[in-house]
């Protein structure tokens, strides 16, 4: 991860699906999915796997 970039000029990519996530110029959080359902499958697969998220 490069600190000198702002956190949305760096690539993101969806965890669930490993594909790039574009994301949306101005304020907000970073979009971290593809789809809204990619990171709810994900969330379920980790708390499946135990972890409090
Ligand atoms: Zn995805």
């Amino acid at each position: 991860m490069d600190t000198t970039k702002p956190i949305k000029a760096q690539p993101v990519v969806c965890p669930h699906c490993d594909v790039e996530v574009p994301q949306v110029e101005g304020p907000g959080r970073r979009k971290l999915y593809c789809t809204p359902d990619a990171g709810k499958q994900w969330r379920q697969r980790l708390r499946a796997l135990g972890f409090p998220v």
